[in-house]
């Protein structure tokens, strides 16, 4: 790509205003082009036929429509799909598409690897090396969008669900995300809803407080353990932002929000003898009485780099009824989806150049300098 184009899908719709209006353009032009990028998949400026001749060579001077390349394509038994991007520089990040009976969910990447490092996760393992840039990760959901279709289908979009739970920890690359949330909400794109939106964290609290009332998505967070001492272990960013601070946070943000109905999802991945213990099952319903929530239980997804291995399903439903019988909590247990593909919940490792080691200290000082600023509205519920 040449130097001085602009990427427009690097662009938010109200950055794309920006440019067109910068370039002697009316603001219209904008949603036009977002039309055509995110409602029919048109990328060639020649194609957009209700833009005038000279606006199209003008635009062809100065800006240009990538997203990066699908590298490989892996269908699972079970019908998901995992697709490899090639984002430079021989690095890959991994998107995967859930079809089920009522909706198609994609699960994208925000970064190449991940700084966290939970100690379970194969992407942690992978190393890290940089956020994504919004190109990258809306690119990733257009390249799925051109192989599945981009229009309404029936009952539901091609692609219907977006879940932030793939490589990557997505409040390290805050200002991104942001962008990218509203592209996928706008009525001039993709036009979700913003409850089939989801961020899912490990805990980064700052960034938890920043977008609090100004991005409002469905949050799952990412909590593994009933207590600090075990959660130092799994979740090492919880040395930095302990529990009692990220409840508070999480608190927060969904008090905030209209996209969670006052209700944040927990995500809690099961471990053989490390987190699944009925003791560990009431010590988790202790910790979560005052949120409001619901409990996704994730066995674990077996992988070559890690020792931990998937409860057996007695022990599971031992955790699952302490936490439903015993406190009449909403639990749900994540039925693993394409892991005959490596496609299943921290299964991605895509692949990750390291050209220099970038850690998560560096990546919170970014966060420092993020500014969070626009709302993100629809008028959907
Ligand atoms: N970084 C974000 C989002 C990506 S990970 C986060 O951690 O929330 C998405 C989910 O997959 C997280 O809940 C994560 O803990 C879980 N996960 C990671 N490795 C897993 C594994 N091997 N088996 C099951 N779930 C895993
Ligand atoms: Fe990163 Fe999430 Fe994996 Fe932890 S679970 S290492 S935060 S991708």
């Amino acid at each position: 790509m040449s130097e001085n184009l602009v990427n427009l899908m690097n662009l938010d719709p109200d950055g794309l205003k920006e440019f067109c209006v910068a370039h002697g353009e009316k603001p219209f032009r904008a949603t036009q082009i977002l039309k055509w990028i995110y409602q029919w998949g048109v990328v060639d400026f020649d194609e957009m036929s209700n833009i005038k001749k000279d606006t199209r060579a003008m635009l062809k001077k100065v800006a240009t429509i990538q997203a990066p390349e699908i590298v490989s394509e892996q269908k699972s038994a079970d019908g998901t799909i995992k697709w490899a991007l090639d984002v430079g520089d021989g690095s890959l990040v991994e998107t995967v598409l859930i079809p089920e009976p009522d909706r198609n969910t994609l699960c994208i990447s925000t970064q190449v690897g991940c700084p966290v490092k939970c100690s379970f996760c194969r992407t942690g393992k992978s190393g890290y090396s940089r956020n994504l840039t919004v190109s990258e990760i809306i690119g990733q959901v257009w390249r799925a969008a051109t192989r599945v279709g981009f229009s309404e289908n029936g009952e539901y979009k091609p692609i219907s669900n977006i879940v932030m739970m793939g490589m990557g920890e997505p409040l390290l690359n805050v200002q991104n995300v942001l962008s990218v949330t509203k592209i996928l909400l706008s009525d001039n794109a993709f036009a979700l809803s913003k409850r089939r939106v989801t961020i899912s964290t490990s805990g980064i609290v700052p960034a938890l407080n920043k977008i609090a009332g100004k991005v409002d998505v469905a949050l799952a967070l990412s909590l593994h353990a009933p207590n600090d001492e075990l959660r130092d272990v799994l979740v090492p960013v919880n040395q930095k932002f302990p529990l009692k601070d990220l409840l508070a946070a999480v608190r927060n943000y969904i008090d905030n929000s209209n996209a969670n109905c006052g209700r944040v999802t927990i995500e809690y991945v099961l471990l053989d003898h490390v987190n699944d213990s009925t003791d560990q099952a009431h010590e988790l319903a202790a910790l979560l009485k005052d949120i409001p929530c619901k409990i996704n239980l994730i066995p674990f997804n077996p992988h070559e780099d890690s020792e931990y291995k998937r409860p057996s399903n007695s022990r599971i439903d031992r955790f699952f009824k302490v936490l439903t019988e015993q406190y009449g909590m909403t639990v749900i247990t994540r039925t693993t989806r394409g892991d005959d593909i490596a496609a299943a919940c921290g299964q991605l490792a895509g692949q990750v150049q390291q050209r220099r080691l970038r850690g998560l200290n560096e990546q919170l000082e970014k966060l420092k300098d993020t500014k969070i600023e626009a709302k993100v509205s629809t008028g959907k519920e």
